[in-house]
């Protein structure tokens, strides 16, 4: 699909070496529409939105911080830890102001798996529906984040 010069400006910033070293877009090679095509798809198949996976990201870090570094139990099956670090990104898709990249380290301890994201992804998620292009590093995709923190639709 033909992507909006806005489009095309962000995904220019996603290259490798423009805002963070390794990029955004991993070995991807398809233009970021269609990465973002693809992931919305994927999150409309499962009867959920951006929004609410963010919220459940986002609940997660909230319970975390409480921990002030320390793991937290969170609910039955969870066990959360929020790392505080230095340093801030510049939104690839052009807003002005810099994001926070505290990282989030969530265990399922009922299925044994575990997932790590940053308040940049949690950004990227909410306020563009983007989980990164695939064989990028630090892509996660809304399958993990769905089975890994148990997101369901709401009522
Ligand atoms: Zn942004």
């Amino acid at each position: 699909m033909k992507q909006s010069p806005q489009l095309k400006k962000a995904e220019e910033a996603m290259k490798p070496g423009v805002i963070t070293g390794e990029g955004f877009l991993g070995k991807d090679k398809r233009h970021l529409i269609d990465i973002l095509i693809e992931d919305d798809a994927e999150v409309s198949r499962s009867g959920l939105s951006h929004d609410i996976i963010a919220e459940k990201m986002k609940f997660f870090k909230e319970e975390g911080i409480k921990g002030e570094g320390l793991p937290v139990c969170v609910g039955d099956n969870f066990e959360v830890i929020v790392e505080s670090v230095r340093g801030k990104l510049a939104c690839p898709f052009g807003e002005p102001g810099l994001i926070s990249k505290n990282n989030i380290g969530v265990i399922n301890t009922k299925i044994k798996q575990e997932i790590h994201f940053t308040d940049f992804h949690i950004h990227m998620i909410e306020e563009h529906g983007f989980y990164q292009g695939k064989g990028s590093p630090y892509r996660i995709s809304p399958k993990e984040l769905i089975e890994i923190l148990e997101i369901e639709p709401n009522e």
